[in-house]
């Protein structure tokens, strides 16, 4: 039997709280409750699946143990660390944040939710996971996986973003225990048994007060954003001794101040490209072309690409050439 939600905070409550000290999986953000390492692992998840955020975070924590070593890194060798995670504007926000709290906050994380969002890179979301997990404040967290919980416990598969914070704000007030675990467990939720493809009911800590519970639902279904195709020409300048010619990409636009080789883009084409390279809204065919004049422009000559930031796009065209 199903139980209305609204009478059952407390039932569900604890079951949820008691299934996740149970059965949480043991991943590294969750044994260093520092805000600075939860700050980094949740930036870092925001866009980017666990398993390969695991590798990263731990590589990124002996790289830069603290903030005022990251305050002072340089953006290289930030965006290098940032390798592999993708969207790489969330390394650049980071480094900009830490920063700004050792200029404002004297390099002590800042406690007060207001500040937490003020960073930059920070939304409500995650400022309510930083602020619950290490401060215990109750914010709520309303990333994708919590809001697929919350529609399904609820039974309104349509419900809007106004009224899943107003749910997920009400269920984190209703809370006697620790709001950064609940914040933790709804996640833990939505990432293991409540996925958006199928759902373990039968092992659901909260079966009982689910409006959607055994309905075999299809997939809750988000808007896919239409993904265009572009065509570049990459242009491979290459010196047995200097190595390979490199530019930094703008400021702006895609792979933002990661270095590269140089791009031109070119008439769409029906032959196959060296590599294609999917990002959120591009489809990028690269077709890499070995030059033989001098290269121009500003850029720098490269013998040991581990030494710069490279867009992961870039490191699979020269891996497939064999660069
Ligand atoms: S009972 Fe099923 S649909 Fe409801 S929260 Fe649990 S896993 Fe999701």
């Amino acid at each position: 039997m199903i139980v209305p939600h609204s009478v059952h905070y407390k039932e569900r409550q604890q079951q949820l709280h008691l299934w996740y000290e149970q059965q949480a999986r043991d991943l590294p953000w969750r044994r260093d409750l520092s805000p600075y390492a939860v700050w980094i692992s949740e930036v870092m998840l925001q866009q980017t699946q666990v398993k390969t955020v695991v590798p990263k975070f731990n590589a990124w924590l002996k790289r830069f143990p603290d903030l005022t070593t990251l305050a002072l890194a340089k953006e290289d060798d930030v965006l290098k660390a940032w390798e592999g995670l993708g969207y790489y504007r969330r390394a650049r926000f980071i480094h900009a944040s830490a920063q700004l709290i050792c200029e404002k906050h004297a390099a002590i994380f800042p406690e007060g939710f207001d500040d937490i969002l003020a960073l930059s890179g920070v939304g409500r979301s995650t400022a309510g996971a930083i602020s619950s997990i290490c401060f215990g404040a109750k914010n709520p967290v309303l990333d994708g996986n919590v809001k697929r919980v919350l529609r399904r416990w609820y039974g309104e598969r349509e419900a809007l973003d106004t009224t899943l914070w107003q749910w997920a704000t009400e269920e984190i007030q209703a809370q006697s225990k620790d709001a950064g675990q609940w914040n933790q467990a709804m996640m833990e939720l939505g990432a293991t048994l409540c996925l958006a493809r199928s759902t373990a009911c039968a092992r659901c800590p909260v079966v009982q007060h689910c409006a959607s519970a055994h309905e075999n639902q299809p997939a809750i279904k988000t808007k896919k954003a239409a993904v265009k195709n572009v065509y570049w020409q990459a242009l491979l300048h290459q010196d047995d001794e200097k190595g390979i010619w490199m530019i930094q990409r703008p400021e702006k636009g895609i792979w933002a101040k990661l270095w590269c080789l140089p791009m031109i883009e070119m008439m769409p084409t029906l032959s196959e490209a060296d590599h294609v390279h999917v990002l959120t809204h591009r489809r990028l065919h690269l077709h890499l072309k070995s030059m033989a004049s001098l290269p121009q422009g500003q850029g720098k000559w490269v013998s040991d690409l581990d030494d710069i930031a490279i867009p992961t796009g870039v490191q699979r065209l020269l891996k497939k050439c064999s660069l």
